[in-house]
C-alpha cells in the first residue's frame, strides 16, 4: 500500500483541508462521455467554470469513462470541442495535463483499487460474492413485497469455508463498502441542510467483479486527490451524496463542499431529456446559435444576478455569480427565449465576427462566396442581422441576395393585384433604367417622388416593391436591399412583378 501511496503522490489518509496544497478553489466538471453535451450538464460546467473564473481558483476536466460499454472516445472528443465552443477553457484535464492527472477514470483503476484494498483491509469493506442474477431475484422479492430493495449484507460475514466455496464455485467477488446505521448530515451551498437515513441505503458496491470502480468510489477518490474543493452538480447526484460522504470519511478525505443546483425542466414540467427537442450543445451549435447567447441564457438557469437585466455580458456574469444566489427550485428551459437572446446577440455582435461566423452557414446553403466582395457581403450581412434569430436563419435571405430569380409569395401575388401596384413598380423599373444602380439616395428619393406623384399611402407604395424585390412581404428595410442587387437582376425582378400585375400567371 504504501508503495502505491508513493507512487501516485496520494495524500496522506489523515490529512485535514488546511493541509492541501494551497486554499485555492478547485472545481471540476467530470461528464461520462456516453453522450452528447446537453443543456443540462453544459449548465453545469458553465457554473463550475463560473465559480473558479469568480473565486481565481482552478476548472478540472474530468473524464468519468469507467463504463467502457457505454463510454466513446467520440463522445469524449465532441464534449471537449462543445465545451471549447463555448469557451469553457479548462485549467487541468486529459487533453492538457496538469499536476493531478491522470484526468481520464479509466486510467486511474489502478488507483482505485489499491484503495478498495485499503478499506477491507481496514475491515470497512468486504468481497461479495453475490452473482446480479442472485441479487435481481432478491430484489425482486423485496419490491413484490412493497419494501425498497437494500443489499441484505449476507456476504459481510462469511466464513472461511463459506468463502472458499464461492471461490471453488469460480464466483468473482465484488467489493462491498459497509454502511453502518445512522444519519448522514449535508450542510448544501445551495439546498441548505439535508440529512440522509443511512438504513436506507444499505452496503454498496466500490469495486465490481470486474475490478472496475463503481461512480461513487472513482468520484470520492479522484476528488480528494484533485483536491476538488467545492462539488458543484446537478441535484439529481444528491442521492449519491451520502454514500459519497461516508467513503470520504472511510478513507480519511477532508470533506469537500457540496453545490446541488437545480433541475432543468421542459416546458412540460418534464426533466428536461432527448425527448425535448434541440437540447443538445451540438444541435444548438448547427442551428447557429451563439457561445455567448447560449453562456447567458444558461446563466439564468438556475441563478439570477438580481433585478430585472437579462442580457449580461460575461464579464458582468463572472462578477456577479455566487452559488448563494443560485436557485432551490426548478429552472424552465424555454428554447424560444434562447432563440430571443440569440437575436439580441447576433444584433449587437462585432460585424466583422458576425460576417465570419455566417459565411459557413452561407457556404452550406450551396452558396459559392470566394470571388465575393468581403466589403458587400458585410453590407449585406449587416442588412438582414435585425431579421435572424438563429446562423441558419440567413437561408431565409440567400436567394434575395444571391439569386437571380425570386420566388414570389402568394400573400406576395394578391399584393400586386392591387390597382395602384403596376404604377409603382413601372416607376421603379424606369428609375432603375435610368441609374447604375439604385444608392440609398436614389431610393430615398424615388420612393419620395412616387408617393408625392401618385398619392399613395405608405403600405401600398412599399408592398409593391418589397414583393418584386424580394418575394415576400417581410424583410429587411428596402433602402439598405437595393444598393446591394446589381441592376439586370433588379430589372428581371421588376418585369416579373409587372408580369404578375399584369396576369400573366402562366409563367408562374
Ligand atoms: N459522471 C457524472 C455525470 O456525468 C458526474 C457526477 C458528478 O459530478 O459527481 O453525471
Amino acid at each position: 500500500m504504501m508503495e502505491m501511496l508513493k507512487r501516485y503522490n496520494l495524500p496522506n489518509r489523515r490529512s485535514k483541508i488546511e493541509d492541501r496544497k494551497s486554499n485555492k478553489v478547485r472545481v471540476r466538471f467530470a461528464p461520462s462521455p456516453t453522450g452528447y453535451l446537453h443543456i443540462g450538464n453544459a449548465r453545469t460546467a458553465f457554473f463550475n467554470w463560473l465559480y473558479a473564473r469568480k473565486e481565481g481558483g482552478n476548472f478540472i476536466l474530468r473524464i468519468e469513462d469507467t463504463d467502457r460499454g457505454r463510454s466513446s472516445e467520440r463522445f469524449e472528443r465532441i464534449i471537449l470541442e462543445d465545451m471549447r465552443w463555448m469557451g469553457l477553457e479548462w485549467d487541468e484535464g486529459p487533453d492538457c495535463g496538469g499536476g493531478f492527472g491522470p484526468y481520464r477514470q479509466s486510467e486511474r483503476l489502478n488507483i482505485y483499487k489499491e484503495y478498495a484494498s485499503q478499506l477491507i483491509e481496514d475491515g470497512k469493506a468486504y468481497n461479495c460474492y453475490c452473482t446480479p442474477d442472485e441479487l435481481e431475484k432478491r430484489r425482486d422479492e423485496l419490491l413484490g413485497r412493497g419494501i425498497a430493495p437494500k443489499y441484505d449484507g449476507r456476504c459481510r460475514n462469511l466464513s472461511e469455508k463459506e468463502r472458499i466455496r464461492y471461490e471453488e464455485e469460480g464466483r468473482r467477488p465484488a467489493i462491498r463498502f459497509i454502511v453502518e446505521e445512522g444519519m448522514v448530515e449535508v450542510d448544501d451551498i445551495i439546498k441548505g441542510n439535508i440529512s440522509f437515513n443511512c438504513n436506507t441505503i444499505g452496503d454498496f458496491i466500490i469495486l465490481r467483479s470486474d475490478s472496475v470502480a463503481s461512480y461513487n468510489f472513482a468520484a470520492v477518490i479522484d476528488d480528494a486527490l484533485m483536491e476538488i474543493t467545492h462539488i458543484i452538480r446537478g441535484e439529481d447526484h444528491l442521492p449519491n451524496t451520502p454514500r459519497q460522504i461516508l467513503l470520504n470519511r472511510a478513507l480519511g478525505f477532508p470533506p469537500p463542499m457540496f453545490a446541488h443546483l437545480s433541475t432543468i425542466m421542459g416546458h412540460d414540467r418534464m426533466q428536461l431529456s432527448k425527448r425535448h427537442n434541440g437540447v443538445s450543445i451540438e444541435y444548438l451549435k448547427k442551428k447557429g446559435f451563439l457561445p455567448e447567447a447560449l453562456l447567458n441564457y444558461l446563466s439564468l438557469l438556475g441563478w439570477s444576478p438580481g433585478g430585472e437585466v437579462e442580457i449580461i455580458p460575461l464579464e458582468d456574469i463572472i462578477k456577479r455569480f455566487s452559488l448563494e444566489r443560485a436557485s432551490k427550485g426548478a429552472a424552465i428551459f424555454d428554447p424560444d427565449k434562447l432563440k430571443w437572446m440569440n437575436s439580441i446577440y447576433i444584433r449587437n455582435m462585432d460585424l466583422e465576427r458576425l460576417t465570419d461566423i455566417l459565411i459557413p452557414f452561407i457556404r452550406g446553403e450551396g452558396v459559392d462566396i470566394e470571388g465575393v466582395d468581403r466589403g458587400w457581403l458585410e453590407r449585406m450581412v449587416d442588412t438582414i442581422r435585425d431579421n435572424i434569430e438563429t446562423l441558419t436563419s440567413v437561408s431565409d435571405y440567400i436567394d434575395i441576395f444571391f439569386g437571380t430569380d425570386i420566388n414570389i409569395c402568394k400573400e406576395g401575388i394578391a399584393l400586386l393585384k392591387d390597382n395602384s401596384a403596376i404604377d409603382v413598380i413601372k416607376a421603379v423599373r424606369d428609375e432603375i433604367r435610368e441609374v447604375d444602380s439604385i444608392t440609398h439616395d436614389i431610393y430615398i428619393k424615388m420612393v419620395s417622388s412616387i408617393k408625392k406623384r401618385m398619392k399613395l399611402e405608405d403600405k401600398r407604395l412599399f408592398m409593391p416593391i418589397r414583393v418584386a424585390l424580394t418575394g415576400r412581404t417581410k424583410g429587411p428595410r428596402l433602402d439598405r436591399i437595393f444598393p446591394l442587387i446589381d441592376k439586370e437582376i433588379l430589372l428581371k425582378r421588376v418585369d416579373k412583378a409587372l408580369d404578375v400585375c399584369t396576369q400573366n400567371l402562366e409563367k408562374f
